[in-house]
């Protein structure tokens, strides 16, 4: 089975042709610049094309991706009709969405309610649903939310105290996100640690970091909320942060909300902290190695804030048997799992430094003594987007 995953962005759209069941991908691309010029990044056979072609909406973006996956030199398939399903990566499915689903003109009209939710991607989004339906009118058609892992969460987690018009009017309330990435992670840690019923905590670490508490495989809690900006610091993200703050600066600095906002999702979190050195993650190791105090705190600070939801979750569900550890930094910084890991003694947390001596690999790094099994799993969004399309696509047969 071909399964085509898109991911549309406002001004991009990245896309990948894959085997659902071997969770191989044939072929990978990125169309950029969309509305401004156009350009087709593709990756097949081991090779990379980039063509300048005019793209001025997303429709153009998808007959481009169409046309060089067909192409007899670079493409991979021999006609579009070998691409079975095509499955749509979604922001925001607000209160409407607790799994993915097929797309049809009601779905189409839900992902439009939520647009108040996600402003900048859920109409991106749709424009490639669209793109698609065009070109694909017969081709079936499934919405991935990046919210939907989290639907199970209970209202004393999903709550904001604050007047309760906010929710009923306006659905004002936890949602969170990284959803795939965290249903893939529990997905596959059952299979590692080979039971269903435990409970768990996955730390999703990259330049978004979010992390959830899972008991048998369902969402308890997550730290983002109504939008990505809340939980632990992140790479440009504040995190959490009192909301006087806003009004604080808004007021001494004559800024508008939108401009402080804008502030605190793209000029905050380890990036402040490091004084401007950097967001990722290997230039504030770097650049702490080097004797740079802030590069320094800001690695503390973030490991700190991790290790503290942890401590919160394994309150929240009376103890954890399993915590992960996934994405660019989860994945690749053994530095910052060893600096979580080592708040964690009280919980029987013990890793060996040995096993964590590693990147990007799915490994045990906890000792045979340790009460908490401690993993990495690499996270892969993208077979877990195929994976729910291709089971979708079945079951309507
Ligand atoms: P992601 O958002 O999951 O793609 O993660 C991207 C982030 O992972 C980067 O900004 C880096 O901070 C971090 N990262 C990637 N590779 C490494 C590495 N080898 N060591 C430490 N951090 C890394």
């Amino acid at each position: 089975m071909n399964v085509l995953i898109i991911n549309a962005g406002s001004s991009s759209l990245k896309y990948q042709l894959m085997d659902p069941e071997t969770g191989v991908v044939s072929a990978k691309g990125l169309c950029e610049r969309i509305g401004i010029d156009g350009r087709l990044n593709h990756n097949a056979h081991g090779e990379k094309v980039v063509k300048d072609i005019p793209m001025p909406t997303h429709s153009e973006a998808i007959a481009a991706t169409l046309e060089i996956l067909v192409d007899p030199v670079n493409g991979v398939i021999k006609s579009v009709d070998e691409i079975d399903a095509v499955g749509h990566r979604v922001l925001h499915g607000g209160m409407e969405f607790f799994d993915s689903c097929i797309i049809n003109d009601e779905v189409i009209a839900a992902i439009e309610k939520c647009i108040p939710l996600g402003p900048l991607h859920n109409p991106a989004n749709l424009m490639g649903i669209r793109a698609c339906q065009a070109v694909m009118p017969t081709t079936p058609q499934v919405a991935v939310f990046d919210t939907a892992f989290h639907m199970t969460m209970p209202p004393k987690a999903y709550r904001y105290a604050i007047p309760t018009e906010y929710f009923k009017n306006d659905s004002l309330r936890r949602y969170g996100f990284h959803g795939t990435s965290h249903k893939y992670v529990a997905k596959r840690t059952a299979e590692l640690v080979g039971k269903t019923a435990f409970k768990m905590v996955n730390c999703h670490l990259g330049n978004g970091s979010s992390m959830s508490a899972i008991k048998d495989g369902k969402c308890q809690d997550t730290t983002m909320g109504l939008t990505p900006l809340a939980g632990v610091p992140m790479g440009t993200r504040s995190g959490d942060i009192d909301a006087a703050v806003v009004q604080f600066i808004c007021n001494k600095y004559g800024m508008n909300v939108d401009e402080c906002l804008n502030m605190l999702n793209k000029k905050s979190g380890v990036l402040a902290l490091s004084g401007n050195v950097s967001s990722d993650f290997r230039d504030l190791e770097n650049g702490a190695k080097e004797g740079n105090a802030d590069c320094a705190l800001a690695r503390e600070k973030f490991c700190y804030e991790v290790a503290k939801y942890v401590g919160a979750y394994a309150a929240a569900m009376n103890g954890i048997d399993v915590l992960t550890f996934t994405a660019g930094v989860g994945e690749n910084d053994k530095g910052v799992r060893a600096a979580v890991c080592e708040y964690l003694g009280y919980l029987g947390v013990e890793i060996d430094p040995e096993l964590n001596n590693c990147r990007g690999k799915e490994v045990k790094i906890s000792t045979a003594n340790s009460k908490v099994q401690v993993w990495i799993v690499p996270t892969n969004e993208e077979l877990m987007i195929a994976q729910d399309t291709a089971e979708l696509v079945k079951a309507a047969k």
